[in-house]
C-alpha cells in the first residue's frame, strides 16, 4: 500500500478474485471486482479520464459546470471527481433508476435533474444536451468520448494482462452500457495477442447486438430512435435503448467473438449467490455478467481461465428487485432465535405493517408512465389470428391471467399482490424470450389493444372478465371486490394477509414529492 495524494489516485488496480463455489469444477472463473474503486464502480476510471482529458484540451475551463446523462454510476463517479477538483456538476437521470443513486449524487454535491421514465435513455441524453447548449455547461458525452475507451485500454486491460503474465487467459466476459469497458479492454487484450476470446453479454429479452440490426442514426451519427429490438430489462447500466457509438465500433473492429444472452432471473439469483456463497457483494449487472461467464465455463474444458467483470457494488440496489423479499422486520426464524433466550425481546413480535397513505399523484403518475404507448391498434389493423385465439384461450383457461412485460415494475407490483395473496396466476410476459419468435408478443399486444381500446400493460383478466391495469386491480383489492370475486370463483387465498397496495408499487413513485 502507498500513501495517496488524493482520492482520485486510488482508482483502478482492482482485484481479480477466483470463485470457489459458483464455477464448475476445474474451470477457473476470476471476477474483477470494480466495487473496490472509491465510489464503488467501474465508472470511476472513466470519470477521472474524461475530466482530465477535457482539462488538458482546454474544453473544460476552471469552475465551469459539468453535465452528463447517466443511470447513476457515471454520475456518482463524476460527482466524486468534480467534488475533488472543484467543478459544479448537473446530472440528468430517468426517474426509474434506483433512489439511492439520486441521494448519493446529491450527498456528493451534484444537482440531479430527473427525466420521465417513458422517455428512456434517449430522453435523459437529450435533456443533458439541451442544458449544455442553453447554459454553456461542459457535456461529457460518455457514449462517444474516446477517453472512456482509452482509460480501459491503459488501465483495466493492462491490469488483467499483468495478472495473467504467466498463465493463459482464454475468455474475458463483459456486458456493455456505453461500451467503454468493452471496447477499451477488448482492444487492449487483442493488442497483447494473448488469444483471449471476448464474450459480450446482453439481456436475452433485449437482443440489440445479437439482432444484427443497425442502430438508427442521424446524419451526424447520433442515435435518433430506440433500437427496434430494445425491450425494458432490469440490468441497470447495461444495454441502453440504443447501440452507442463506442459499442458499434467494438463490433465493427471485430473485437467481439461471442454474444451471450442473459436471463434476468438468473442474473438476480447469481448476484445473490455471489453475496451468499462467495461473500462478494455486487450489483445486478455483475450477476448478469457472471451468468454469461458461467455459460462459457460450462462448455469449456478443464483448466480454462475466464475473467468476468463485476461492474459495481450491491449497495446501490437496496430499493430494487435485487432486494425484493429482503425484509426490514424480523422473520419467523429470526423471531425464534430472539425467543430462544429470555432477555431483550419485544412484547409484540414483529412490527405492524406501516400504512403509508399512497401519494395522491400515484394514479395519475401511472397513467402517464405506463411503459408502452407506441402501438394503439387502429380499426383497420389486420390482427394475427393465432394471437387472437391464443389470447382467447389464455383468458379462458386461466382463472387469473395477466398480460405483462417481464421487467415492467408495475407488472412486478401486480405479481407481488397475487403472490402475497397466494393465488395461482398466469403471467404472459409479452417481451420475454418465450414470446419473441415471429413477434408473437407484439401480435398479442395488438390484439389486446384492439380488443380493450387501451395500449397499456399490464392488463389483467379474472374469471374471463377484464379487470383493467395494475391500479384497477389495486382499487378492487381495496374495496373488497377482488376478494369477493376470488371467493365466487372458488379460488382460495391467504385470508391473513393485510396488504397496502401502495407498498407494492415501485419506490421511485413515492419520493417524487421530495425529489
Ligand atoms: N454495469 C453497471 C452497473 C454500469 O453502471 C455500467 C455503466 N453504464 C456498466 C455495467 C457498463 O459499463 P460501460 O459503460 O463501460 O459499458
Amino acid at each position: 500500500m502507498a500513501r495517496f495524494e488524493n482520492i482520485l489516485d486510488t482508482i483502478g488496480d482492482t482485484p481479480l478474485v477466483k470463485l470457489q463455489k459458483l464455477a464448475p469444477a476445474g474451470v477457473n472463473v476470476y471476477v474483477k471486482v470494480e466495487a473496490f474503486n472509491p465510489m464503488g464502480s467501474v465508472k470511476d476510471r472513466m470519470a477521472k479520464a474524461l475530466i482530465e482529458k477535457a482539462e488538458s484540451t482546454g474544453a473544460l475551463k476552471p469552475g465551469q459546470t459539468v453535465v452528463e446523462a447517466t443511470s447513476g454510476n457515471t454520475g456518482i463517479a463524476l460527482a466524486m471527481v468534480c467534488a475533488q477538483k472543484g467543478y459544479p456538476l448537473v446530472v440528468t437521470m430517468a426517474e426509474n433508476f434506483s433512489i439511492e443513486r439520486r441521494k448519493l449524487l446529491r450527498f456528493l454535491g451534484a444537482k440531479v435533474v430527473l427525466t420521465p421514465a417513458a422517455e428512456k435513455g434517449t430522453g435523459m441524453l437529450a435533456k443533458a444536451e439541451e442544458l449544455a447548449r442553453a447554459h454553456g455547461y461542459y457535456l461529457c458525452r460518455q457514449f462517444e468520448n474516446e477517453a472512456n475507451t482509452d482509460i480501459h485500454t491503459q488501465t483495466t486491460a493492462q491490469e488483467i494482462i499483468a495478472d495473467f503474465a504467466d498463465d493463459q487467459l482464454h475468455y474475458w466476459v463483459s456486458g456493455f452500457g456505453t461500451g467503454g469497458t468493452l471496447k477499451g479492454v477488448a482492444r487492449g487484450l487483442k493488442a497483447a495477442d494473448l488469444g483471449t476470446k471476448i464474450v459480450v453479454a446482453e439481456p436475452d429479452n433485449s437482443p440489440i447486438l445479437s439482432s444484427g440490426i443497425e442502430q438508427p442514426r442521424d446524419d451526424d451519427g447520433m442515435p435518433n430512435a430506440s433500437h427496434p429490438h430494445f425491450r425494458p430489462h432490469l440490468m441497470q447500466g447495461w444495454s441502453p435503448d440504443f447501440i452507442s457509438h463506442l459499442t458499434e465500433e467494438a463490433m465493427k473492429e471485430g473485437l467481439i467473438d461471442e454474444i451471450e444472452p442473459v436471463d434476468g432471473n438468473t442474473a438476480l439469483q447469481l448476484s445473490r449467490d455471489l453475496a451468499r456463497k462467495e461473500g462478494i457483494f455486487v450489483g445486478i449487472s455483475s450477476g448478469a455478467t457472471l451468468c454469461a461467464a458461467l455459460a462459457v465455463a460450462k462448455r469449456s474444458p478443464q483448466g480454462t481461465n475466464i475473467v468476468c467483470m463485476l461492474p459495481d457494488t450491491g449497495e446501490r440496489y437496496l430499493s430494487t428487485l435485487l432486494f425484493d423479499g429482503i425484509s426490514e422486520d424480523m422473520g419467523l426464524e429470526e423471531l425464534e432465535i430472539s425467543q430462544s433466550t429470555p432477555g431483550f425481546q419485544f412484547s409484540i413480535p414483529g412490527d405492524p405493517v406501516v400504512n403509508n397513505a399512497p401519494a395522491t399523484s400515484v394514479a395519475e403518475k401511472i397513467d402517464e408512465e405506463k411503459p408502452v404507448k407506441e402501438s394503439i391498434a387502429k380499426d383497420n389493423v389486420a390482427l394475427d389470428k393465432t394471437a387472437e385465439s391464443l389470447v382467447e384461450s389464455l383468458i379462458k383457461t386461466n382463472p387469473i391471467a395477466m398480460f405483462a412485460l417481464e421487467w415492467c415494475e408495475f407488472c412486478w407490483s401486480v405479481r407481488k399482490l397475487f403472490k402475497a395473496l397466494n393465488v395461482p396466476f398466469e403471467s404472459v410476459d409479452l417481451d420475454s424470450v418465450a414470446y419473441q419468435e415471429n413477434n408473437r408478443g407484439g401480435e398479442i399486444r395488438q390484439v389486446l389493444s384492439h380488443r380493450l381500446g387501451v395500449p397499456t400493460i399490464p392488463q389483467i383478466f379474472i374469471g374471463g372478465r377484464h379487470i383493467g391495469g395494475g391500479m384497477d386491480l389495486f382499487d378492487i383489492y381495496e374495496d373488497g371486490s377482488l376478494l369477493a370475486a376470488l371467493t365466487e370463483l372458488g379460488i382460495d387465498y391467504d385470508q391473513s394477509m393485510k396488504i397496502n397496495p401502495s407498498d407494492l408499487l415501485p419506490q421511485w413513485l413515492h419520493p417524487r414529492k421530495s425529489a
